[in-house]
């Protein structure tokens, strides 16, 4: 086997942040003077043992009594020799600092993976390129890919369609070393921009991410949920980019569609998608209704709108002044009425199957105007949930003959039929 150039393992010790690479093994560090402090991962750690040193890009536990650079740090925390260390974080660096098997790590000889971004685009090529990345990561990450699963986010086409991603904490070990200008300046760039913090950690760390464009397809506005619940206290669980709020999530639905749903969160309007409802959009929470959505609405001639804000105190009176808002602008709406306490999501995970569900409450939605309703249920065509088209078996083993690469757009199933009185499906909130 070739002796690896030691200048090679000089480059590595001197580009490759052992305080990102720390960070993206999931070690929460806090500064302290010039050192930076956290537990210890290697050893049952009760205080911060562990230091890191930015300014030599060394590490060290007192309690294991070890230490030392990047390359020892993936030896240590995958368990892999010096010769598999230096060859992961050749490959990529921050494939090496994740947590996967020390045998799934593939050996590669290519040099260190170009940074993510292009370090000269301009601001929003720059947020379109990270959520590029961060939409990369997420096959990645079995921790974002469970959350999804637990929150019942499980559709197929759902991940590139919304092109959802994570923010593993492992960007900064893609960007040039901060010690270099090149470095420097892309993370001062980025921290204008609100993808980086003051702290120098990524502002969407440890978040499922999910953005949202414009109709050029540029990144405008980032919702990002914390995917792991046992956050210290205080720490917000939902982010945005800084500043007013942009952009209007799904706008393909205010296009296909003159009846939408809102929701009050991003999470729930996937929900809806997820069991096929997609003419689906959301509001940035209970109070993040915008001028732009409602200027999109009328854009594009939405006539009726259900409101599926969460059935708390909180989502009833907004819904209440967002109805108002919008009848003023002659758009019919409707509230959709989840058990008391609920919201979208979480009926939809406690109702299967939930196309069912979810597709009760749309046919059993409240007027929310004065007087009588207008006419019949409301149920677009765009309400009903997006099934596979039935395909005549025949017809089933041709098609996978022909290998076809584009699926057919799929249609609308004709109109479930209404609840009758009687119908079992119905819901007590005392039932849940
Ligand atoms: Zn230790």
């Amino acid at each position: 086997m070739p002796r690896i150039p030691e200048a090679e393992i000089e480059r590595l010790k001197n580009e490759v942040s052992v305080q990102c690479l720390v960070e993206a093994a999931g070690v929460e560090i806090k500064r302290a003077g010039k050192d930076w402090l956290g537990r210890c991962p290697f050893h049952d750690d009760a205080e911060a043992s562990l230091v890191v040193t930015p300014a030599k890009n060394l590490w060290h536990c007192f309690g294991c009594q070890i230490g030392g650079g990047p390359i020892d740090w993936v030896m240590k925390s995958r368990g892999v020799s010096f010769r598999h260390a230096v060859e992961l974080l050749k490959a990529d660096p921050s494939s090496a600092a994740s947590a996967a098997a020390p045998g799934a790590a593939k050996r590669s000889s290519v040099r260190v993976l170009p940074a993510p971004v292009v370090l000269d685009a301009d601001d929003q090529a720059l947020v379109n390129q990270t959520l590029d990345y961060y939409h990369q990561r997420l096959q990645q990450s079995p921790e974002a890919l469970a959350y999804l699963q637990a929150r019942g986010l499980v559709h197929p086409e759902l991940v590139a369609t919304f092109k959802l991603g994570v923010a593993d904490r492992t960007l900064g070990l893609r960007l040039p070393d901060k010690s270099r200008k090149a470095g420097a300046d892309i993370r001062a760039r980025l921290q204008k921009i609100g993808l980086i913090r003051d702290s120098g950690h990524e502002h969407f760390n440890g978040s499922l991410v999910i953005p949202v464009f414009d109709e050029g397809g540029n990144v405008v506005e980032v919702y990002g949920r914390k995917v792991r619940d046992d956050l210290r206290p205080g720490t917000p669980k939902h982010l945005y980019l800084p500043g007013p709020h942009r952009g209007v999530f799904n706008r393909a639905a205010l296009t296909a569609s003159r009846e939408i749903i809102l929701c009050e969160a991003l999470i729930d309007a996937l929900t809806f998608w997820c069991a096929g409802y997609r003419n689906v959009t959301a509001a940035y929470g209970v109070e993040g209704f915008t001028d732009e959505m409602l200027a999109a609405f009328k854009t594009h001639g939405t006539q009726r709108v259900l409101i599926a804000y969460d059935r708390d105190d909180a989502g009833e009176r907004a819904a209440e002044k967002l109805a108002q808002r919008l009848m003023a602008e002659g758009i019919e709406c409707w509230r959709i009425q989840f058990p008391k306490g609920m919201d979208a999501n979480e009926y939809a995970q406690k109702m299967q199957p939930a196309d069912k569900a979810l597709g009760l409450l749309i046919r059993k939605a409240q007027w929310m105007g004065n007087g009588a309703a207008p006419d019949g249920p409301v149920v677009d065509i765009h309400t009903v949930p997006v099934r596979p088209k039935p395909v005549p078996p025949s017809l089933a083993a041709e098609a996978e003959a022909a290998a076809p690469t584009t699926p057919e757009p799929t249609q609308a199933s004709p109109l479930p039929e209404a609840p009758k009185a009687d119908t079992p499906a119905e819901q007590n909130d005392t039932d849940l």
